[in-house]
């Protein structure tokens, strides 16, 4: 059974990453993410079926376009791919029930947050207001937790935003704080707490090592490393928790 799902999930992920990547292009310059066709942004060549194979087309074409040969960005298999390995590794943790594909949902919105927040550093709200959607969703799902999702809601956010009104604004990002919103919904008190840790923690570390090694400017997109908190705390924030109490008070 295992052996012919986890290929066809992945098959599922990247088709949804092409997708995403078109998301990613479209979505801060307001264009239609549906009803344009694909299209070369060097020569404006329409992408026929075969140009449009996630991953594959990418490695055919050797990362040129058909028409022109300009170069390809990387960006749109890696996303392709990060999607599908997504996929394969909620589905694994949560098997195919109702959470695990919320999760799936939840995690590919907050993919396209990712890649727009490190090009732009600002979040589109339409993207915010999907994550929120989830969120009652999954507070909908378990009605009997209503008041942790509830909470969840303003805990992490109602922080942030402190942390923004402290600052006047240079500390943290409006983006950041409404993302926050949506995904605490989702996590509810002790996860969505656990993910702002986890984001504070990794963004200290990698971005620390980026502007070293990369002179990356001091600007930090934070909406990634929110997004790996709030994947990892969705699916072991529980476990993490529970094992940290047991070691701190056995
Ligand atoms: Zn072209």
């Amino acid at each position: 059974m295992n052996q012919i799902i986890y290929p066809i999930v992945f098959l599922y992920g990247i088709v949804i990453g092409s997708f995403l990547n078109v998301c990613i292009y479209r979505i801060p310059k307001g264009e239609d993410v549906i009803r344009t066709r694909s299209h070369c942004m060097n020569c404006g060549h329409w992408l026929r079926w075969y140009e449009l194979l996630p991953v594959v087309s990418y490695l055919f074409q050797r990362g040129r376009c058909r028409n022109c040969g300009e170069k390809l960005s990387l960006q749109y298999p890696m996303v392709e791919l990060l999607n599908g390995i997504l996929y394969v590794w909620i589905i694994w943790e949560k098997g195919i029930t109702p959470e695990g594909i919320l999760l799936c949902i939840l995690s590919s919105t907050l993919l396209v947050i990712s890649v727009i927040d490190l090009k732009t550093f600002t979040i589109p709200l339409g993207l915010n207001v999907m994550v929120f959607f989830l969120g009652l969703v999954r507070a909908g799902m378990e009605l009997e937790r209503a008041t942790t999702h509830l909470i969840g809601m303003v805990v992490v956010s109602g922080f942030l935003w402190l942390l923004y009104w402290l600052t006047k604004g240079k500390g943290i990002g409006d983006g950041d704080i409404k993302l926050m919103i949506g995904a605490g919904t989702y996590l509810g008190v002790t996860n969505s707490i656990f993910a702002l840790w986890l984001a504070c923690f990794l963004g200290s570390i990698l971005h620390g090592i980026r502007m070293k090694l990369f002179k990356a400017s001091h600007q930090l997109a934070f909406g990634p490393y929110l997004s790996v908190g709030i994947i990892i705390a969705a699916l072991y924030g529980q476990k993490l928790i529970q094992w940290y109490l047991q070691w701190m008070f056995p």
